[in-house]
């Protein structure tokens, strides 16, 4: 493993409800990968670009605040992600979601369950708990 992958698998979510959201991101990209940048995702993988920002996107997920218990970033008070990374991957999204249900039915259902959670901003949360050792 080169220096580069191993850097990039640590950057990975470890967790299990973290890590099947990666896996529901990377097949929306591979969607929009082949659609817009006409890859052959199968056989060469994800276009340059696109890899870079389901990096970015594997990164924000492995530093999200909520763990286990993460919304959907769509409904997240937080909002972690940089303004032009951001707006790229709700694209992605936007044209990706739809197809999901057809191409990977199981994770689409999964991710629209996932709509369901609300969470509430860690700063709410802190102050309704009080400074730590109270
Ligand atoms: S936008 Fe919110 S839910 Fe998504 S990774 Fe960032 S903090 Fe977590
Ligand atoms: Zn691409």
């Amino acid at each position: 493993m080169s220096d580069a992958s191993r850097r990039d698998a640590q950057e990975l979510p470890q967790t299990p409800h973290l890590r099947r959201e990666y896996r529901t991101i990377e097949s929306m990209f591979r969607i929009w990968c082949a659609d817009f940048h006409g890859r052959q995702v199968d056989l060469e993988g994800l276009c340059r670009e696109c890899e870079e920002l389901l990096a970015y996107a594997g990164q924000r997920l492995a530093k999200c605040p909520y763990g286990e218990d993460k919304p959907t970033c769509a409904k997240c008070p937080v909002h972690c992600y940089k303004r032009e990374p951001r707006e790229q991957v709700r694209a992605v999204m936007h044209y990706a979601g739809p197809r999901m249900l057809w191409r990977h039915p199981w994770q689409a259902m999964l991710h629209i369950l996932d709509k369901l959670r609300r969470v509430e901003h860690p700063m709410i949360l802190r102050r309704r708990r009080g400074p730590p050792g109270k």
